[in-house]
C-alpha cells in the first residue's frame, strides 16, 4: 500500500461506533485521501470526547441521526448484538442513494438484524476486514491496520453493482484486498478460522487460571511462547466476543462438535502410545502454518516477528 493520496471514493463517511475498527478505517482514510469529510458517532460521553481530543474523524456527533445526515457511506462499526438497534435509529435520516455498510464478525445475524430497517432507496453492503488486535476503543486504531489484510464483502441479493464496487475501491484503499462471498459461507470460514479459535484460547487461559491457584504464579512467570499467544487472543473485548458466538451459534457449534473428535483421537493417540499417529498430525499442520506464511497473512520470523520478552 503506498501514502499516496488519490481522489476521495466518498464525500462524506458517517462512522457509528468508535473503536478499534472504526477509527482505524478513520485513520486508513485520511491516509489516502478517500474521503471528502468524517463524522464520527459514539454512544458514551467519554468515547466522544476521547474522539475529539485526538482529532478522530473531522467532526465527533452527539447523536448518530446528526452523523449520518448527508452522509454517502455509514459504517456501523459497533459490536454484532447492537447493529440491528443503531440501524433502526438511524434509517429516518439517511439520505436517499446513501450506503450503509457494516463491520462485523458475523455476516448472516447483521443481515437479518439491519435489513428491514433500511429505506429502500438506501444500499445496504455487509463487510468485514479481516484484520484486528486484541485492543479496543477510540485510542487502539491505526492506518495501517488493514494494509494487506483481507476484508470480505458480503452483498445481499439485489444490491446495485455500482454501490458494492465503490465500497471494495474504498476498502482497496484503505490497504486491504477485498473478495466477495455469500453470508452463511462468511460465518462457516470465520467459525473455523477465528470463532472457535478464540473460544479455543479463552478455555485454556481458565484452565491456567484455575491452575494458578494450585501453583501460585508459576503459570504467568514461566509462561511459554504457546501460552502467551492464547492469552493475547483471550484479551480481546469481551462483549464483541459474547456477540460473536451467540450470533454465529450453528457454525461455532459445528467446528466445536468437529474439533472435539479431533481432540478426543490425540487424545486417545497419547494414551496409547501411538506415536505414529501424533507425527502425522503435526506434520500436517505445520505445512498448514508454511502456508499462511507463504500467502503473505504472517512472518515467518521467530515469535512472530515480536521482540523477546524480558526474562
Ligand atoms: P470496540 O473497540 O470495542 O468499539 C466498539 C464501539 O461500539 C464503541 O464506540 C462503543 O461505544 C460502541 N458500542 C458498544 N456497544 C454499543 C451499543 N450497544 N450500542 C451502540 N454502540 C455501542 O470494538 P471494535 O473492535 O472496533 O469492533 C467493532 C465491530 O467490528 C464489531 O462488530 C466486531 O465484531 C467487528 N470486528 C472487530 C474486529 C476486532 O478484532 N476487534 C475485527 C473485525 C471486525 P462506547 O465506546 O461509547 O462504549
Amino acid at each position: 500500500m503506498s501514502d499516496a493520496v488519490s481522489a476521495p471514493v466518498y464525500g462524506r463517511v458517517a462512522l457509528i461506533g468508535l473503536g478499534l475498527i472504526a477509527s482505524s478505517m478513520f485513520w486508513a482514510m485520511k491516509r489516502g485521501g478517500l474521503a471528502g469529510e468524517v463524522t464520527g458517532y459514539a454512544r458514551s460521553e467519554a468515547t466522544r470526547a476521547t474522539a475529539r481530543r485526538i482529532g478522530l474523524c473531522d467532526r465527533v456527533c452527539d447523536s448518530a441521526i446528526d452523523a449520518v445526515k448527508d452522509a454517502d457511506l455509514v459504517v456501523l462499526c459497533v459490536p454484532v448484538g447492537a447493529m440491528g438497534a443503531v440501524a433502526q435509529e438511524i434509517a429516518p435520516a439517511l439520505k436517499a442513494g446513501a450506503t450503509v455498510t457494516d463491520v462485523g464478525s458475523v455476516k448472516r445475524h447483521v443481515i437479518e438484524a439491519v435489513t428491514p430497517h433500511l429505506p429502500q432507496d438506501v444500499h445496504f453492503v455487509p463487510a468485514h476486514p479481516l484484520a484486528g488486535t486484541e485492543h479496543s476503543g477510540p485510542e487502539a486504531g491505526f492506518a495501517e491496520l488493514y494494509d494487506n489484510r483481507w476484508c470480505l464483502l458480503v452483498p445481499v441479493d439485489g444490491t446495485a453493482p455500482e454501490a458494492v464496487a465503490q465500497l471494495r475501491a474504498l476498502w482497496e484503499g484503505m490497504g486491504a484486498n477485498v473478495d466477495e462471498m455469500d453470508a452463511d459461507h462468511h460465518d462457516l470460514v470465520l467459525a473455523v478460522t477465528s470463532h472457535a479459535p478464540h473460544l479455543i484460547a479463552y478455555t485454556m487461559v481458565g484452565v491456567a487460571d484455575d491452575l494458578r491457584r494450585v501453583t501460585d504464579s508459576e503459570v504467568i512467570k514461566y509462561s511459554a511462547a504457546g501460552f502467551r499467544d492464547f492469552t493475547r487472543i483471550a484479551a480481546s473485548d469481551p462483549t464483541m466476543w459474547r456477540d460473536v458466538f451467540l450470533t454465529n451459534k450453528d457454525a461455532t457449534l459445528e467446528i466445536l462438535g468437529r474439533f472435539t473428535e479431533e481432540l478426543f483421537a490425540l487424545q486417545r493417540a497419547i494414551r496409547t502410545g501411538d506415536g505414529a499417529h501424533l507425527h502425522e498430525y503435526f506434520t500436517r499442520t505445520r505445512a498448514i502454518r508454511r502456508g499462511i506464511i507463504e500467502a503473505g497473512q504472517d512472518t515467518a520470523a521467530p515469535n512472530f516477528g515480536r521482540e523477546a520478552p524480558k526474562p
